[in-house]
C-alpha cells in the first residue's frame, strides 16, 4: 500500500514539474504574461477566426517611454518592479477573453476581440494608457510613466502574424515619432 502511494506521489510531482515546464516555456518569468511564442499563437488563432467569421479585431502595441532613463535614475530593480506593475494593469485593463503579452524588455502587446470601429480602439488604448500613467509606488517614491502605443486591425491591416506585427510597430514608432505618450492607429488610407 504505502509503495502505491508513493508512485502515485512520484507520478504527481512527475505532473506538476511538466506542467511547471510547459508554463515556463510560455510566459515570461518576471511578469508572469504570456510570451512572445503564446501571444503569436494567440493571434494566429484570432486572425483565422476573425476571418471565418467576418469579424475584425485589434492588436496594441505598447512600448514604453524613456525606460532605460527609469532605469538609471530609480535603477533596474525598481525597472523590474514597474514592468511587474505594467503588466498588471494591462491584464485588468482587458476583457478576459482578451490577451495581454510581455514581448520583449519594456514592449507589450494586446489582442482585442471583435472590434470594429476606429474610435472604440481608440478609447481601448486609451484606457491602457491611462492605467498604466497612474503613479507607482516603488519604496517611498512615486514614479509616473508613459508608454506610446501602435493599432492595426485585423484581418484588414494583415492577414498573418508577421504582417500585423510589422504594422503595430510602425504604428509604435510613428508614436514615438509624433511626441511619445500617444497613441497611433493604423487605417488603410495611412501610410505610417
Ligand atoms: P523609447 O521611448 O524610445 O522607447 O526609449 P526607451 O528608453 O524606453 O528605449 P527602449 O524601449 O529601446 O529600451 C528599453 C529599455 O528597457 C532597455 C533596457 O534598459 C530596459 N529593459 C529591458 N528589459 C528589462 C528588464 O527586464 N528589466 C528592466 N528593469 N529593464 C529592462
Ligand atoms: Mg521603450
Amino acid at each position: 500500500m504505502t509503495k502505491i502511494i508513493r508512485v502515485a506521489n512520484n507520478i504527481t510531482n512527475i505532473i506538476k514539474q511538466q506542467r511547471q515546464i510547459e508554463h515556463m516555456a510560455y510566459h515570461d518569468s518576471l511578469t508572469g504574461l504570456p510570451n512572445r511564442s503564446l501571444f503569436k499563437d494567440r493571434l494566429n488563432q484570432a486572425i483565422l477566426h476573425s476571418t471565418r467569421n467576418h469579424n475584425s479585431g485589434v492588436i496594441a502595441l505598447l512600448d514604453l517611454d524613456k525606460f532605460k532613463q527609469i532605469n538609471d535614475t530609480y535603477g533596474h530593480a525598481a525597472g523590474d518592479e514597474i514592468l511587474k506593475t505594467v503588466a498588471h494593469r494591462l491584464t485588468l485593463s482587458v476583457r478576459e477573453s482578451d490577451t495581454v503579452a510581455r514581448m520583449s524588455g519594456d514592449e507589450f502587446l494586446a489582442i482585442f476581440h471583435h472590434v470594429t470601429d476606429h474610435n472604440h480602439a481608440k478609447i481601448l488604448a486609451q484606457q491602457l494608457l491611462s492605467n498604466i500613467c497612474q503613479p507607482i509606488s516603488i519604496g517611498n517614491k512615486e514614479i509616473t510613466i508613459a508608454a506610446s502605443i501602435g493599432l492595426c486591425f485585423f484581418p484588414e491591416q494583415g492577414t498573418n502574424i508577421d504582417e500585423l506585427l510589422k504594422c503595430a510597430d510602425k504604428a509604435m514608432y510613428t508614436a514615438k515619432e509624433t511626441g511619445r505618450n500617444r497613441i497611433y492607429l493604423t487605417t488603410n488610407d495611412s501610410n505610417p
